[in-house]
C-alpha cells in the first residue's frame, strides 16, 4: 500500500499531521491487511496527503457525524462501519438526494472530510474479541473453534483462517442463571439487553461475538457452549439456537460495538502527535430504544 512507505519516525508537529499519518496510526494497531476479503477498510473519501484539521472517531459515518465533524472544526472521520459495505461502482450525484450511502458520500466529499473505515481489521484484533468477556471477567479459553457445515451438520475444523468469523470463548467459574448474567450484561451497557431461552439456564460455557453474532451458532453448538453474547442475531437464526438449548443475550449492535471506537481514538492518540483538542469521539446515543405499551421509552 502507498501509505507504507511514509517515515513514521518524522517528528511531526501538529499542523502537518497528514490524513497519511491517520491511516498509519490505525494501520499500527489495526492491520487493515488482517480484514476481511472484499471489507471495504482503509481511506474511502479523501486525499492522503490532505493537511489534519482535527478528527472525528465514531461508528458510523452518517450525516449526522458529518455535520458533527464540521461543528468541531475536523476534517477527517475515522469510523468503524464503512460507509458502504460493496465497492465502488457508478457514484452519480445527480441521482443521489435520497440514496443512501450515496448522498454521505456527497455530503462528505462537498464538506472536504476524509472518510477512514476501520471494520473487520478491528473486529478481529485481540483487544475488541476480548472486550466483553474480560469486562464480565470470565475466563478465557480461547478463540471459538470454526466449524464447517458442508455435509449438512456442523464439524469442528482443524485449522483457523484469517477471515474466518471471530468469537471467543470462556468459561466462569461461579455459573449463574442467564437472567442474572444478563442483568450484569445490561448494568454494562446501561441498556435493555434482549434474552433468548430460559433464564434459569445455569451458564458456565458462553462464546462472545461483537457485532452480529448469528452466524456463531453451529460453532458454539460444537463447542457445548451454554451461551452467546452478541450484538444482534437474527431471528431464524436466534429460533434454531434456542430449539437446541442454546441461549443467547443481545446487547444491541452498535452498543456491543461502541468500545471498538474508543480503542480506535486510542490508537490514533498514540501513534500520532494529535493534540487532545483536535481528537473527538462522537458521543452518538444508539441507534434505538425500547418502548413498552402505555409508557414512556425506558431507556432515552
Ligand atoms: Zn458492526
Amino acid at each position: 500500500m502507498a501509505f507504507a512507505e511514509v517515515d513514521l519516525t518524522k517528528d511531526a508537529q501538529d499542523d502537518s499531521l497528514k490524513v497519511v499519518d491517520i491511516l498509519l496510526a490505525v494501520d499500527s494497531s489495526f492491520p487493515f491487511a488482517h480484514a476481511f476479503d472484499g471489507d471495504q477498510v482503509g481511506l474511502l473519501i479523501g486525499d492522503a496527503n490532505t493537511t489534519v484539521k482535527g478528527v472525528l472517531v465514531t461508528l458510523d459515518a452518517g450525516l449526522g457525524a458529518i455535520a458533527r465533524a464540521q461543528e468541531l472544526g475536523a476534517n477527517v472521520i475515522v469510523s468503524h462501519h464503512p460507509v458502504r459495505f460493496n465497492s465502488f461502482g457508478h457514484f452519480n450525484v445527480t441521482h443521489v438526494a435520497n440514496t443512501y450511502p450515496e448522498r454521505i458520500l456527497a455530503a462528505a466529499l462537498s464538506a472536504d472530510i476524509a472518510v477512514i473505515a476501520a471494520h473487520t481489521n478491528v473486529d478481529v484484533a485481540e483487544t475488541a474479541r476480548r472486550y466483553w468477556g474480560d469486562k464480565l471477567d470470565f475466563e478465557h479459553l480461547g478463540p471459538l473453534p470454526a466449524v464447517i457445515t458442508e455435509l449438512g451438520f456442523p464439524r469442528a475444523r482443524e485449522e483457523q483462517t484469517a477471515s474466518d468469523p471471530y468469537g471467543e470463548l470462556w468459561h466462569v467459574n461461579n455459573p449463574r442463571s442467564l437472567n442474572q448474567l444478563a442483568a450484569e450484561v445490561a448494568g454494562f451497557t446501561g441498556s435493555p439487553v434482549r434474552v433468548f431461552g430460559d433464564g434459569e439456564t445455569m451458564i458456565e460455557t458462553i462464546v462472545t461475538a461483537t457485532g452480529s453474532g448469528g452466524g456463531r451458532i453451529p460453532e458454539a453448538q460444537v463447542a457445548n457452549a451454554d451461551l452467546i453474547i452478541s450484538g444482534e442475531f437474527g431471528y431464524h437464526a436466534a429460533l434454531a439456537a434456542v430449539e437446541s438449548g442454546l441461549t443467547l443475550i443481545e446487547l444491541g449492535h452498535d452498543l456491543s460495538e461502541l468500545p471498538l471506537v474508543d480503542f480506535i481514538a486510542e490508537a490514533i492518540h498514540v501513534r500520532t502527535s494529535i493534540a487532545d483538542d483536535k481528537l473527538h469521539i462522537e458521543d452518538r446515543p444508539k441507534l434505538w430504544r425500547s418502548v413498552s405499551a402505555g409508557a414512556k421509552p425506558i431507556d432515552d
